[in-house]
């Protein structure tokens, strides 16, 4: 499997090459160059099929002879062997056609796991490959964050930078980050937004000098391996409910638009979807888009949903490289023009294309607590408020398509417990193996909202851990 460019400026790349260079030298983002196919049968034979095995499964065309298959067998199946359910991904009933699907099983309590505990056993591999060092650099809205490190901790040669918008993540999530000893995890809280942290490390991944010389690699959704991964638990869902012989709706509580994408690639992939529904908070560039084919920038104001505070989703120009043809010299002009002037708009051919799969809705903060509450009473389960996000958004769309609507269910309630609490008069617990989070020593350093700023502090600790290193 070869990757190209969104922006059509940039040599095709080998999985190994993308898993370390997040995004590509002219500044796009890395796809395959075709969508690997599923027939009716090879659907049909996942059904039943551990997780492990679907995951494996559908990542390995986009692997191809990156990872010898015997060890990726290994890997995915360390990679979902500390999950708290034997599902992996369990679907739970809420009505004759509606499903969740729990994404929150893994060890940091949202689906971010369900990708990063295969990166980070890809890039435990890759560095070894390479020989050197690398520093795993990732902006958190929240989850990213703690999943990162929890994927990272301990690996050899590897440090974990990870940066999150100060006092605009939850206290949970925060001290998910914070508390990880461990001398490869290094926090940093940016005097900024979500938005600030993904600017700066965008800055860092375009000064190639810089990138090198510590051997830089993503960590975010713009890393092609984190949506590959994310395919798997669409495929898993959907065998679980009739797939191929049914159509499916899935709804998606959406910020950096990678989720989301992974269910267009599992359609583009042979699943038989007819319906992506983006569920946002008031942070609604996505909903806008969707409604009117203009795709501008606004505030970011926050929400109880901070994982989804977010006004410029990256993952967004994969899906609008195919929505123009797979013209990257247009992608890359509409990319300027957003950075020139917060904005653009597509024709009506592409939108119309998009439209035929994709809708949105953005919900606000009243209607996400009442979804909180809603789901409290009417099924007696507790769903944190990115979930409730698409909860609210499933109920207000009617699906267009035949077939189930599976609502993504993206993190534990626990993880949320002040917006559960207010919504429901219950405060949820913490699974078993965080329950002391809150007794946990904090650590984490402070920095200005400047790439250069954080290219210095990077600097600095890979040289005292190199340093560390070599004495020990
Ligand atoms: C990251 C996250 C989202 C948004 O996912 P994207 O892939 O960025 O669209 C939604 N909910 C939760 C809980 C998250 O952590």
């Amino acid at each position: 499997m070869r990757y190209v460019s969104t922006r059509g400026g940039a040599p095709p790349a080998s999985f190994d090459e993308l898993l370390l260079a997040g995004l590509a030298p002219d500044g796009g983002l890395y796809v395959p160059d075709e969508w690997p196919r599923l027939g009716e049968e090879e659907i049909r034979a996942l059904a039943g099929l551990p997780y492990a095995e679907v995951a494996r499964r559908i990542v390995a065309p986009y692997v191809g002879d990156a990872v010898p298959s015997g060890n990726l067998e290994r890997m995915v199946s360390e990679a979902y062997a500390g999950f708290d359910a034997a599902a992996v991904a369990p679907l739970r009933q809420l009505s004759a056609d509606r499903w969740l699907l729990e994404l929150f099983h893994g060890p940091t309590l949202s689906f971010k796991d369900y990708a990063l505990q295969l990166l980070g056993r890809l890039f435990g591999r890759s560095r070894v490959l390479r020989g050197g060092r690398i520093a795993i650099v990732g902006a958190t809205s929240g989850d990213t964050g703690s999943a990162a490190i929890e994927a990272c901790r301990g690996l050899e040669g590897v440090d974990a930078f990870v940066l999150h918008p100060k006092g605009r993540v939850s206290e949970v999530q925060r001290r998910q980050m914070t508390t990880v000893v461990g001398p490869n995890v290094h926090n940093v809280a940016l005097a900024g937004t979500f938005d600030d942290c993904q600017a700066v490390v965008k800055a860092m991944f375009n000064d190639r000098p810089f990138r090198e010389s510590v051997g830089l690699t993503a960590v975010n959704s713009i890393n092609w391996a984190r949506v590959m991964a994310q395919i798997a638990y669409y495929f898993h869902a959907a065998v679980a409910l009739g797939a191929p012989d049914r159509e499916f709706t899935f709804v998606v509580p959406t910020g950096n638009f990678g989720d989301v994408y992974a269910g267009y690639a599992a359609h583009r992939m042979g699943l038989p979807v007819s319906g992506l529904v983006v569920a946002t908070n008031r942070n609604d560039i996505l909903a806008r888009f969707f409604r009117s084919a203009g795709y501008r920038k606004d505030d970011v104001r926050p929400t109880m949903s901070p994982s989804m505070d977010i006004q410029v989703s990256s993952n967004f120009e994969r899906l609008l490289f195919d929505g123009l043809g797979r013209d990257g010299a247009a992608v890359a002009a509409l990319m300027s023009e957003l950075d020139s002037s917060g904005g653009f708009r597509v024709d009506d051919a592409c939108h119309a294309e998009l439209r035929r799969l994709f809708d949105a809705r953005a919900v606000g903060e009243d209607e996400t607590l009442s979804s909180i509450a809603a789901a409290w009473r009417e099924n007696g389960i507790l769903i944190d408020p990115h979930t409730a996000v698409g909860m609210a958004a499933a109920r207000a769309l009617p699906p267009r398509g035949k077939g189930p609507v599976v609502v993504l269910a993206t993190a534990h309630p626990a993880k949320f417990p002040d917006a559960v609490e207010k919504a429901t008069g219950v405060r949820p617990a913490l699974p078993p193996r965080l329950s002391d989070l809150y007794d946990r020593a904090e650590r984490f350093d402070e920095l200005p909202n400047d790439a250069g700023a954080v290219r210095d502090y990077i600097r600095s600790r890979v040289s005292a851990r190199q340093a560390e290193e070599a004495t020990s």
